[in-house]
């Protein structure tokens, strides 16, 4: 049995019916929000229903979640990720605890794959066999991956300055790749385009609303992997702000269905070089588009074409906006590498910059308790790794000499 009850739009509150293929609200434009019967749910979606249950994915929340209660779930295996505990990271950020979400380690190597694994369940649900998005990377190369899984053809548009890794991921994964001369916005443009002239399912995150479905597992899982004792602050990278929005909705449905009893605060993290949502939220204004200047490529968002959710969660939990540079986000790399094991792309570690600088400027106390989500691995990015962390000694095959140069 699952709960979802209908289809809300967050500016005029018009309601609709759930279906497959939902885009903006029909009536205004303005994003539409899932709803669910909570009254209904709390009966029934319990702890004691959780702990019983052994699938590990993100459909062991299939009750919170919008699909039939038939739904074939897809043949990759999402979320079921580490939360590690990490006190040496903690306590070089001055924190008193600080735990590490692992989501590079989905199927595709991004938290992208919640959403695209829920993507691919409504376009079947849909009866479309032809699935598209405009990206950053990670959206699509998960697309891409959770689309050949499950049988469909995807159509990705991504901007020039995409990085290897993940185009490599979206070849290898067989989608028809768009590589748009211009930026994210000029990709998110052709898309809408090519989506609205040919038919396809539109899997923009920005549009569709049971993308943040998918991703606001990733906050029920964090909350169930510490026994539902919840974080004082959560740090997540932001740059559609789908993600963060996504987190708050996983905190706020759990609220609402008692197995939680507070709500965490949001740090929404953007590189220096590209925070238009930061500098709404600290004005209180409307956005206003910027560039796009950062090598976090998954957070360089100029103008994220739905910040509203993402502002209102941050607004609603008493959160806090800290913009880091591109310098603090390639030692915030090291500092994870380092001290936790743990290898993220450079998107996937800003949050740790954001944390340490939250610290210092007093906005999170020494005495709180963190979650860092790392939103994507580093493996994707490997030329900003080498960035951050220099060059391996060059050494002789002779032990003699290898003597001397670890000397020197
Ligand atoms: C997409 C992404 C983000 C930000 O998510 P938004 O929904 O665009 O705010 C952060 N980090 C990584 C690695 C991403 O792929
Ligand atoms: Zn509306």
């Amino acid at each position: 049995m699952t709960y979802v009850s209908s289809a809300v739009c967050i500016v005029c509150g018009h309601e609709i019916p759930p279906a497959a293929d939902l885009t903006l609200c029909p009536r205004c434009g303005g994003l539409l929000d899932i709803h669910y019967d909570y009254r209904q749910a709390r009966r029934h979606f319990t702890r004691e229903l959780l702990a019983a249950r052994t699938d590990a994915s993100m459909w062991r929340y299939r009750e919170l979640l919008p699909v039939a209660e038939n739904f074939t779930p897809p043949p990759l295996r999402v979320g079921g990720t580490p939360l590690y505990d990490c006190p040496r990271l903690g306590a070089e950020l001055g924190l008193k605890r600080l735990w590490v979400k692992d989501e590079g380690l989905n199927p595709t190597a991004s938290m992208k794959d919640r959403a695209s694994a829920m993507a691919v369940v409504k376009a079947v649900e849909g009866g479309y066999s032809q699935i598209a998005c405009a990206s950053t990377g990670n959206a699509a190369s998960s697309l891409a991956g959770a689309a050949a899984a499950m049988g469909l053809r995807s159509y990705i548009f991504v901007p020039q300055r995409a990085p290897l890794g993940k185009i490599a991921q979206l070849l290898i994964f067989g989608a028809q790749v768009m590589r748009v001369q211009g930026d994210y916005q000029d990709a998110f443009r052709l898309s809408a385009q090519a989506i609205s002239h040919w038919g396809w399912y539109n899997r923009n995150a920005a549009i569709n609303p049971y993308m943040l479905e998918g991703k606001k597992t990733v906050a029920m899982e964090i909350a169930e992997q510490l026994q539902w004792q919840v974080p004082d602050w959560l740090a997540v990278s932001v740059g559609d702000g789908c993600t963060i929005a996504g987190v708050w909705k996983g905190f706020l449905d759990l609220y609402q269905c008692g197995l939680i009893h507070r709500l965490p605060k949001l740090l929404s993290v953007q590189a220096a070089g590209c925070c238009p949502i930061n500098a709404a939220f600290s004005a209180g204004g409307p956005l206003i588009p910027q560039e796009e200047n950062t090598l976090a490529d998954s957070i360089a968002v100029g103008h994220p074409r739905n910040p509203d959710k993402a502002l209102q969660a941050i607004a609603a939990s008493q959160g806090a906006a800290v913009n880091v540079t591109d310098e603090e986000i390639l030692a915030a790399m090291r500092l994870l590498g380092r001290l936790a094991g743990v290898f993220a792309e450079p998107a996937g570690a800003a949050a740790i910059a954001g944390l340490r600088k939250a610290v210092q400027n007093g906005i999170v106390s020494p005495q709180d308790t963190a979650v860092h989500i790392v939103t994507g691995n580093g493996l994707k990015d490997p030329a900003n790794g080498i960035q951050a962390a220099g060059e391996p000694l060059d050494v002789p095959p002779d032990l003699e000499q290898l003597q001397k140069k670890l000397q020197a």
